[in-house]
């Protein structure tokens, strides 16, 4: 038998279950710090439903934005990512084999720290590559 206080309620997503016999518990109110398993009398303390996502339902519609704006959140950060990966800086370079200004490039340490980094060119025009030791 594990010890009545040390166990807590079973959580599943937002729904909280008696952990002695698995009925599903109702949620607390506000001058509640504790619920009674309607099945077999056991008590939960309220804290066990801290940070569950329906305790915000009573202030406002605060869950549903939240996480609106959490999701907005993680598509911004995918799209920035994914653009920037195409967006290497361009220099004022002349591509040396159709005559193009404008390479992008990326800067890039091949050698040891203390020899300088080689600057890989690539023309927007022709995407013709070349490369530079700094
Ligand atoms: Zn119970
Ligand atoms: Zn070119």
């Amino acid at each position: 038998m594990s010890q009545p206080t040390a166990s807590r309620a079973k959580r599943i997503g937002a729904l909280l279950f008696c952990p002695a016999c698995g009925t599903l518990l109702d949620l607390p109110r506000d001058d509640q710090d504790e619920i009674e398993c309607s099945q077999c009398g056991r008590k939960e303390p309220a804290a066990s439903y801290e940070n569950l996502p329906t305790k915000t339902y009573s202030s406002a519609n605060a869950f549903p934005s939240a996480l609106k704006a959490k999701r907005a959140l993680v598509q911004n950060t995918v799209e920035e990512g994914e653009a920037a990966k195409d967006r290497d800086p361009i220099a004022n370079e002349r591509c040396d084999n159709c005559g193009h200004i404008g390479m992008s490039y990326k800067e890039m340490q091949l050698r040891s720290a203390d020899e300088g980094s080689t600057i890989f060119y690539k023309c927007l025009n022709c995407g013709h590559q070349t490369s530079t030791n700094n």
